[in-house]
């Protein structure tokens, strides 16, 4: 139901950022809070067996149902930026884009070493963010205790890349 009504939500923007890209817009989720909250639930119910310590949240629309469900599960959320964004000193990861490349950063304080971490964004295309924000993760000495998007991208097997880390991938509509 909730995924249905997530899918029924979801626009798509033909050409966007570029020609030839169909890119799917969540925006309209937003305005919608019941759908919020049984996203949240939705959410709730596929990783609360996993005992986590901490969701770490991908700028920008990885902090939107990240800190939502941090929140209902009362445990920290920490955001994972875009080079030059955090204030206080980081560690960072580059990763490979289809042209150049990007880098992402994470305070070197985030959370406790040990920390059991939940890597949430709002979609999954080909991998390679959540994939860098793994290996951040790791080299701070926390474990990935798996990965949560709204929308993952099949066709593209991202998925497969994100195993290494950790087999608990969850994603509402695919
Ligand atoms: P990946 O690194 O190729 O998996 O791309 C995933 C990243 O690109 C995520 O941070 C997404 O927010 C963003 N992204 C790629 N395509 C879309 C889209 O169609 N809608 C929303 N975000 C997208």
């Amino acid at each position: 139901m909730v995924e249905q009504n997530l899918r029924n939500a979801i626009r798509d923007i033909p050409d966007f950022p570029k020609p030839g890209i169909i890119f799917k817009d969540i925006t309209p989720i937003l305005k919608d809070p019941q759908l919020c909250e049984d996203i949240v639930d939705a959410f709730v119910d596929r990783i609360k067996h996993l005992k986590l310590d901490v969701i770490a949240g991908i700028e920008s629309r990885g902090f939107l149902f990240g800190l939502m469900v941090a929140n209902k599960l009362k445990i920290p959320f920490v955001p994972i930026r875009k080079q030059g964004k955090l204030p206080a000193k980081t560690v960072a990861e580059s990763y490979k884009l289809e042209y150049g490349q990007a880098t992402i950063e994470v305070h070197e304080d985030a959370f406790p070493q040990g920390s059991n971490v939940l890597i949430h964004d709002d979609l999954l295309a080909t991998g390679g963010t959540v994939v860098a924000a793994a290996k951040l993760i790791e080299k701070l000495g926390g474990h990935v205790a798996g990965f949560s998007f709204l929308i993952s991208l099949d066709f593209l097997k991202g998925e497969g890349r994100l195993h290494r880390f950790s087999e608990n991938v969850y994603s509402l509509v695919r």
